[in-house]
């Protein structure tokens, strides 16, 4: 095959070695693996050259020092390659193909994110089957999107989320068809358009803008979450129950919601169910707030959301268009009913 691939190794179960106190990643391990595998030099497979993040990390320490690294690595690289795969670990897999579903902006080539649940070098390895479709997908250039591809799916990027430790089909997309069903072929979905690039690629840098996540549960009690939500954070995501409610009386969290507007907050409301979507006012747990200014997060992953404010964040856009852009479908991760 005429095409060629770009490896991007950040570190993640996939390539790592294993030691004593499990596994870990490790430097050029990666590389020296896959010059065993025969396959990888099949005439049918695109040729492909490996660079690894210096340094290599398991995914639960990724930040958005790595998805600045990549979308670099990615710049640097867009005009020498047809496609470009990243092999990273599964925990925060999600989370990063969310990010750089907005911060490569305007992509006319794929970008497939993947990995494995058993090391490459373990005989029941998930890794080569993974590893070997996403080479493709990423080859085939049939997308032009970050795409996630695991198991069986090919996942749009922002819509993914890991549901399993240890199946191998361990990435859902609740809220979205699969790009492709990867079986005896990978299976494009064709029903979902790809978007014409109209613009030149570029990539948007992203800051460490304070962040934070707050699942509610019964019993919470706003008051404890105070502080943070009103003077420490700059974009929350509230993880409600079912459509968007939340427990206790509206006068808990309304005056906090209120202040949290004032100082500049952006409260998101997402959902702590896997399928549908947020309506705020739906019922009267969720009227106050809708009414003290909360953004409606929809049928958004958290990942896809804690993203965005990221991103939206570090465009420098101010609160009002930042609060507008979240309720907005910019890179396919809304759809709103
Ligand atoms: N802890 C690993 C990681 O996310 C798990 C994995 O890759 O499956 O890097």
């Amino acid at each position: 095959m005429d095409k060629k691939i770009l490896l991007i190794y950040t570190g993640g179960t996939i390539g790592m070695n294993s030691s004593e106190n499990g596994y870990f990643p490790q430097k050029g391990f990666l590389q020296e693996l896959l010059k065993e595998i025969h396959v990888l030099r099949n005439e049918k497979m695109p040729e492909w050259e490996l660079l690894e993040l210096d340094p290599l990390l398991d995914s639960s320490n990724v930040t958005v020092n790595e998805w600045n690294k990549i979308g670099s690595i990615v710049k640097e690289n867009y005009d020498s390659f047809d496609g470009f795969v990243i092999l990273h670990g599964t925990d925060t897999m999600a989370y990063t193909a969310s990010a750089l579903s907005f911060t490569l902006e305007n992509l006319s080539k794929p970008v497939v994110i993947t990995g494995s649940q058993i090391p490459l070098f373990e005989v029941r390895s998930d890794g080569l089957d993974n590893l070997v479709t996403a080479m493709m997908v990423a080859a085939e250039g049939r997308i032009n999107e970050v795409a996630l591809c695991f198991g069986n799916k090919l996942i749009r990027g922002n819509r993914s989320t890991k549901v399993s430790t240890s199946n191998l089909n361990a990435f859902s997309s609740p809220n979205y068809p699969l790009l492709a069903d990867i079986g005896t072929q990978v299976y494009y979905n064709t029903m979902i358009p790809q978007k014409e690039a109209d613009l030149p690629f570029r990539v948007q840098h992203l800051d460490k803008i304070p962040i934070g996540i707050i699942k509610v549960f019964p019993g919470i009690q706003f008051e404890y979450f105070e502080e943070i939500m009103t003077k420490s954070l700059r974009g929350i995501v509230l993880e409600t129950f079912g459509a968007g409610n939340i427990p206790g009386s509206a006068d808990a969290i309304l005056p906090i919601v209120k202040k949290a507007y004032e100082n500049g907050t952006v409260l998101v409301i997402c959902s702590q169910c896997l399928k549908g979507s947020v309506s705020l006012g739906a019922y009267e747990t969720s009227v106050a707030l809708k009414n003290a200014g909360a953004v409606c997060g929809y049928d958004m992953t958290t990942e896809a959301a804690v993203s965005k404010l990221y991103y939206l964040f570090s465009c420098g856009y101010d609160v009002q268009t930042v609060k507008q852009k979240m309720e907005e479908d910019i890179a396919g991760e809304i759809t709103r009913i």
